[in-house]
């Protein structure tokens, strides 16, 4: 880190910090303190994860900062604080929840905030992107699940810090989030360094279901072995394991997880209208593209008995449809 960069970090330490303090100790902070444990984070979770509260006060953080002898122009880049058009500065994340986002060495680089009154907008507002942090490079809570990934041998990838948290506090370690954006070919070789196989667990509405989609096919392409998590209902990681808890969600949402090729399969249907013969016939080419991707023989057999049964097609027909899109991909 430079010099600036050095006293940048410093600066968000010391915030997490006060922040922090706000949450658990004053008057300030008891709306936020409630709000959390309303959403179901036990004590030590906000510990773990420094949890704060920034007041309702425009100039409380850019006071502390200033008495702590920083140019506040310089931590505006930063997104610590924020400048008005009049060359002040102002609390950047007033009156929200402060989840600090660390990078991949656990130094803090941003900050999130979470709204909790009604009329509040947006519902999370992150820092903006600076020299220190990059949202197509860091995952949220990387360098804690890291050290997970070689005992489970996957990494869970959430859509919000929210799923994160929750499910570590039910006992999933090994779970990281973008940071309100898709996910990067970047973030994929990075996770690719330290673990093999990843398992999306994101929303289950439609975006959630796209958006897996999409990450699916950035993962695969970077070398890791990718399955498709389903929360039922639209409901999201964190919901989920607030109403049916940790051991639950392990069972009945990780563990069934579909490989890719089965998720994709049945993703392309939407696409279809499996009524009319020749739509049936494109579906049928789209899933012998798909297929024909995975590297393992069983794999492959299995689904191709499944197109077999399902459309009552001849096997040679598919084995030879197979064949010819292998060795076009060797
Ligand atoms: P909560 O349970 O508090 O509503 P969530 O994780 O379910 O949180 P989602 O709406 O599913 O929230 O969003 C997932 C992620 O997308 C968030 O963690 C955040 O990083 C990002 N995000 C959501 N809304 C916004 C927003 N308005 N601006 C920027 N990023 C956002
Ligand atoms: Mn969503
Ligand atoms: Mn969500
Ligand atoms: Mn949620």
């Amino acid at each position: 880190y430079s010099e600036e960069q050095e006293g940048v970090l410093q600066a968000y330490d010391w915030s997490a910090k006060l922040f922090h303090h706000v949450l658990k100790h004053t008057a300030d902070g008891k709306a936020g303190l409630n709000y959390l444990k309303k959403r179901g984070f036990e004590p030590d979770t906000i510990e773990e994860f420094q949890l704060g509260y920034s007041p309702d006060r425009n100039e409380f953080l850019a006071a502390f900062l200033k008495g702590k002898g920083y140019e506040l122009e310089q931590l505006a880049d930063y997104g610590l604080v924020q400048s008005t058009n009049q060359g002040s500065y102002y609390d950047r994340f007033k009156d929200r929840v402060i989840f600090p986002i660390k990078n991949h060495q656990g130094k803090i680089i941003a900050f999130g905030g979470r709204a909790f009154k009604e009329h509040q907008e947006p519902k999370y507002l992150n820092s903006p992107e600076s020299k220190l942090f990059h949202k197509g490079r860091v995952l949220y809570n990387f360098h804690l699940a890291r050290k997970h990934f070689q005992k489970e041998k996957e990494v869970i990838l959430f859509e919000g810090y929210m799923d994160v948290i929750k499910a570590y506090q039910a006992g999933v370690y090994n779970a990281v989030a973008t940071l309100g954006t898709s996910l990067s070919e970047t973030h994929a070789k990075t996770l690719k360094r330290y673990v093999k196989q990843a398992v999306i667990c994101f929303d289950g509405d439609d975006a959630g279901r796209n958006a897996s989609f999409k990450s699916a096919n950035i993962l695969r392409q970077a070398g890791l072995e990718v399955r498709v998590a389903h929360i039922p209902e639209r409901q999201d990681p964190d919901e989920y394991i607030d109403r049916y808890g940790g051991e639950y969600f392990k069972q009945k949402v990780l563990q069934p997880a579909q490989t890719y090729i089965a998720f994709a399969l049945e993703y392309y249907k939407k696409d279809y209208n499996l009524n009319l013969d020749h739509d049936r016939i494109a579906y049928i080419e789209k899933a012998l593209d798909i297929i024909a991707t995975s590297e393992y023989p069983v794999e492959r057999d299995f689904h191709l008995k499944e197109l077999e049964d399902t459309f009552h097609l001849n096997r040679e027909t598919l084995m030879d449809e197979i064949e010819k899109r292998t060795s076009r991909i060797k």
